[in-house]
């Protein structure tokens, strides 16, 4: 039996995009689960729009989503004898043939096409050209069939049928000697025994032209499947507009790979209604046969409720770990583990990315609190002097500052002050917080402890007294 192998081949000339990750989860998880390789191919063959900047992207990206490869990274660039070498053997089959033909004589026969309302294509001017043209560089062309059809059979879209007469014949080395994209893709995934070729239906047009390359070498042609694109909730392609597109974007809003991955494979695939997938579960289930004809929108609702799913789920040593390039970033410290368990503990029901988490506990870190005005305004009032002051007191008689001890401290100062619950824990709330949304009052003091609290709420008590003042002056 031969032994499935697909390949993820971008190139490295720009940020990776959530198509292109959503590429390569489905080679990834095609791969595994017909116990395959997924071969990983920079094609990096257009030296000027390259950069290793992006081929670190590539990397970085496949990397946190858990997509890893088997075998070494391919590189186009590292490649160029065997491109060579196939080329070489088109020329002397005569398949493939020198082409003189200057930039300036193609645009005028482009412009006449044009003007004749016919669609511009090669005419052929060198198919039967003998010998070279005294100072000039040829490129290359591949003879193709202008006859009859070219059928795609694809896994995903059915048998997609093109007349060759709409087919040109194509450059496959340009005339300063370097391949184009389509001559290289074929060599590639032909000396790679590539058995499945995955990739977005942007490059459908192009697989005829493979196909009958394929056929020149008198190589068999591989299984297609070519996937929908991903639109915006406007039915556009995915853009800017929409928001991120670039993958590690997402990472850096605090999404973790979890969620991105099970929110990709969702997009023009699923199970039944079932929304929630791990990794494993996803190479068990996926089916390629199955992905949608149509295309997948990017509802980034969907992704946060995921997120939101995955934070919740995820243990607190993990979220530690994930959290902490977000405090770092804010300058806050955490070298106190055990604490900062705590913390994610009463942050994680309620934050839907780790930057949220991060914005939410800000409060636990800072030395000094700002209330937000309007919540001061409101809560901080003369009126809770008194039982904040017995608060105080109270809290810091406590031999241990637990959760329950608390609650009983703050129930019996609301009693003695005849306050409802809320009109007490809502104020001790701003005092602590500095607004009025937070996790429940009784985790946030026990993890604040003893001494923050305290010199929180004395601070709040000074603020009201100051407050005070400036209202008798
Ligand atoms: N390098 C191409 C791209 O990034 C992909 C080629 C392919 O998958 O055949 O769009």
């Amino acid at each position: 039996m031969t032994v499935v192998r697909t390949r993820f081949a971008p190139s490295p000339t720009g940020p990776l995009h959530l198509g292109g990750a959503r590429t390569a989860l489905f080679n990834w998880l095609f791969a595994r689960q017909q116990q395959g390789k997924f071969i990983l191919r920079v094609e990096d063959s257009d030296r000027e729009r390259s950069a290793q900047q992006w081929t670190d992207a590539i990397i970085e990206g496949l990397t946190w989503l858990g997509l890893n490869w088997d075998e070494r990274p391919y590189f186009q660039s590292q490649r160029s004898d065997i491109y060579q070498d196939h080329l070489d053997r088109l020329l002397e089959a005569g398949k493939a043939y020198r082409c003189y033909c200057s930039p300036e004589e193609l645009e005028a026969k482009r412009k006449a096409a044009l003007a004749a309302r016919r669609k511009p294509k090669y005419d052929g001017t060198c198919r039967s050209r003998g010998g070279e043209v005294p100072g000039r560089r040829a490129a290359i062309r591949f003879r193709t069939s202008d006859v009859g059809q070219t059928i795609v059979p694809d896994m995903v879209k059915g048998a997609v049928s093109f007349d060759n007469s709409e087919l040109d014949d194509l450059i496959i080395a340009r005339s300063d000697g370097t391949p184009t994209y389509n001559f290289c893709v074929v060599v590639d995934d032909v000396t790679m025994s590539i058995t499945h070729v995955i990739r977005g239906d942007d490059h459908l047009n192009n697989t005829p032209r493979q196909i009958q390359l394929y056929q020149a070498f008198g190589y068999p042609i591989p299984h297609f499947a070519h996937i929908p694109l991903i639109l915006g909730p406007d039915k556009a392609r995915l853009s800017k507009r929409h928001g991120a597109t670039s993958l590690l974007a997402y990472r850096d809003q605090g999404y973790l790979p979890e969620a991105m991955v099970n929110f990709l494979a969702r997009l023009a695939w699923s199970y039944g209604d079932q929304e929630i997938f791990s990794a494993d579960e996803l190479v068990d289930k996926f089916r390629l046969e199955e992905v949608g004809k149509s295309a997948g929108v990017f509802n980034s609702e969907k992704l946060l409720w995921l997120n939101g799913h995955y934070i919740r789920q995820s243990d607190n040593i993990q979220l530690i770990k994930l959290l902490t390039p977000f405090l770092n970033e804010r300058g806050y410290s955490t070298d106190r583990p055990d604490w900062l368990g705590k913390v994610v503990q009463t942050l994680k029901e309620r934050a839907k990315t780790l930057k949220e988490m991060a914005d939410q506990g800000e409060f636990y870190f800072l030395e000094k609190i700002d209330y937000q005005p309007k919540a001061a305004d409101k809560f901080l009032k003369p009126q809770m002097l008194q039982p904040f002051n017995d608060l105080v007191k109270k809290l810091g008689r406590l031999p241990v500052f637990t959760k329950e001890n608390i609650e009983t401290v703050m129930k019996e100062v609301a009693q003695e002050h005849n306050l409802k619950f809320a009109h007490l824990a809502q104020p001790v709330r701003v005092a602590l917080t500095g607004g009025t949304v937070s996790p429940p009052i009784f985790d946030i003091i026990e993890v604040l402890e003893k001494r923050k609290t305290i010199l929180r709420l004395n601070e709040s008590i000074n603020f009201i007294n100051q407050k005070e003042v400036k209202a008798e002056v």
